[in-house]
């Protein structure tokens, strides 16, 4: 373990650019489950509460779930050690950009700016008839659906739900950070979610190297991973930190993160 920590270390301070892409298992640490495995999400609650054309038909028993799941249950999460590791990484130039396809604000909480959405954020709620936003804590949600207050329309949470497109400017960074990046850095996805597991492969064959961190084997750890860290994310991202942050940078001129 010491030895991988200590290799990964030596490619992310020789890395131009490094991007981290990340997935439910970064933010277990923090309170909340993912969606698949033992003590996920879809073992308790059916996915069709999240099926787009599922909530348009049934608004109020859709948002009666999503409220429990990613209100109630989820809402008071705080960043742990692996969001603010990878903070003061970017802070520090040794990461250029988040590619997350999770949907809780961590890294934002935790202070990171080059954030990419693959798939929205519960914190922000959209109406469906105006498109004007709302912060999670301006609307009450005491009584489900709720509705926009200058129009009247259904509200949604500003997530992607099945059968929705993933916003165009994730895409396009992510297209970018694949062919940008000398590291890839992986936490904590299955790479089962299209087609956003489609991006590490992608980086992978322009040529990047990927050092993955997970509690369990993904689709990447026997294919296109170099380094396979095994463990939680935050207790691998702390021991990263200490590594990396002790070591002097010797390519700082070199550096575009
Ligand atoms: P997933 O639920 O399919 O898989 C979670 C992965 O995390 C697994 O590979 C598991 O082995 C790993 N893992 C579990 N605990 C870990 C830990 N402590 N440290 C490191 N790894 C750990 O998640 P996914 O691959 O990200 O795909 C599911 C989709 O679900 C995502 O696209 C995302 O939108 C959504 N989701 C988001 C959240 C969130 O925002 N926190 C939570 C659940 C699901």
């Amino acid at each position: 373990m010491e030895d991988k920590i200590r290799k990964a270390s030596d490619l992310l301070l020789k890395s131009r650019f490094t991007t981290a892409f990340t997935g439910a298992g970064i933010s277990v640490e923090s309170g909340i489950p993912p969606f698949r495995g033992n003590g996920g999400i879809w073992a308790r609650y059916d996915p069709k509460s999240l099926e787009y054309a599922w909530f348009i038909d049934h608004p109020v028993e859709s948002w009666s779930i999503i409220k429990t799941i990613f209100y109630d249950y989820f809402g008071n999460a705080r960043p742990n050690k692996a969001h603010l590791v990878l903070a003061e990484m970017e802070k520090r130039a040794l990461l250029g950009r988040i590619i997350t396809q999770n949907i809780d604000n961590l890294h934002q909480e935790a202070g990171s700016k080059e954030v990419f959405e693959f798939h929205g954020n519960s914190k922000r709620i959209v109406c469906l008839g105006c498109h004007r936003y709302y912060i999670v804590g301006s609307v009450s949600l005491d009584h489900v659906p709720p509705t926009c207050r200058e129009c009247g329309g259904l509200l949604k949470p500003d997530f992607v739900f099945f059968g929705e497109g993933i916003p165009q400017s994730a895409l396009s960074a992510s297209y970018e950070a694949a062919s940008l990046s000398d590291v890839f850095i992986i936490i904590g996805t299955t790479g089962e979610v299209m087609p956003a597991n489609q991006i590490p492969f992608m980086a992978k064959s322009a040529g990047c190297s990927i050092i993955e961190i997970n509690t369990e084997p993904s689709n990447y750890t026997g294919s296109i991973t170099d380094i396979f860290i095994q463990g939680k994310a935050g207790e691998i991202m702390e021991k990263l930190g200490v590594e990396l942050f002790s070591t002097p940078l010797d390519n700082d001129e070199d550096r575009i993160n």
